[in-house]
């Protein structure tokens, strides 16, 4: 990456944006931060995301637009847990824009108000793949976090903007209601496949299982972050026939061919699951998100996988 000539690129464009400040400007890292910035902050805030929801958001190739949204940011929202650490902190570095820095009041950590899991236990090694050494970092795909997460957002743009901290507080409660009605109709389509096994690609769904009564029994990756392996694939295709398990979940950014062709050889089904509002482009908001990926598993389910 250039930076020096992207600096200057940013400073003439920057100029022209510094007064038309009068809502709060916020910047996410990915999709399902924004949407969840939107149901609180409404049109007292715009809102927009770095990463896309298609994407890959461990791996986002850092782009000078990047540097330009993260200049003007009044608060940046993060998933944290070193989700972001392959590609956020040299942007935010090169941003110079002190009210968004780690630690400073513009900078939101969603992890830090969520329930988080697979936080490992002793020491992390090179050997053990990509481990998230903070826990894991897929932590928004239970709708409980979601909630808490908006509920963070409520009191972090209360505080920065006080004069429209009722206005939050409500559109937070209108929103946490909208989701507890979603979570039961979600729950009631599901309740037929409690305790299902299932295979996923990449550690993304431990949140989404747990809440959702899945078993994840294996992994197409090896280790986390580390590419299929002939011999681990063989033993994830042992497993599923062992055990009578039909379906591989995947993110829509990995390759399906070692997927598909354990698929092929146990008798199973892959789905795509999204990970993040905007995998698909009808996929908007944080609750579509839901009922996106439960309409699509029970319809599998239903299918006899
Ligand atoms: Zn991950």
């Amino acid at each position: 990456m250039r930076w020096k000539r992207m600096l200057v690129v940013v400073a003439t464009l920057a100029a022209g944006t510094a007064s038309a400040a009068s809502k709060l400007n916020v910047v996410t890292t990915t999709e399902d931060l924004a949407s969840l910035s939107r149901e609180v902050g409404g049109d007292r805030i715009v809102v927009d995301s770095i990463a896309r929801g298609y994407q890959d958001p461990h791996f986002v190739e850092p782009k000078p637009s990047f540097l330009l949204k993260l200049q003007k940011a009044d608060l940046l929202v993060v998933v944290g847990l070193h989700l972001e650490i392959g590609w956020l902190q040299p942007l935010l570095t090169q941003s110079r824009n002190a009210r968004i820095q780690p630690g400073a009041s513009g900078y939101l950590d969603a992890s830090a108000s969520c329930r988080i899991l697979q936080i490992p236990a002793g020491q992390i090694t090179r050997a053990m793949g990509d481990v998230h050494p903070m826990g894991n970092p897929h932590y928004w795909l239970d709708p409980e976090n979601g909630r808490r997460i908006a509920k963070a957002l409520q009191d972090k743009l209360g505080q920065m903007q006080p004069a429209d901290a009722s206005y939050f507080a409500s559109r937070y409660a209108d929103f946490d209601r909208r989701l507890t009605d979603a979570e039961k109709v979600w729950d009631a389509k599901m309740a037929p496949y409690r305790g299902r096994k299932v295979i996923t690609y990449h550690e993304s769904w431990p949140n989404f299982c747990a809440r959702f009564e899945l078993v994840v029994v294996n992994y197409v990756e090896p280790k986390p972050g580390i590419s299929p392996s002939p011999s681990h694939t063989l033993d994830v295709i042992n497993t599923m026939k062992r055990e009578g398990i039909r379906l591989i979940l995947m993110e829509p950014y990995f390759a399906i061919d070692t997927p598909r062709s354990i698929a092929e050889k146990t008798g199973g089904e892959v789905v795509v699951l999204l990970p993040s509002v905007g995998g698909v482009k009808e996929v908007t908001t944080y609750i579509q998100l839901f009922d996106y990926d439960i309409n699509l598993l029970v319809s599998t389910f239903s299918k006899g996988k």
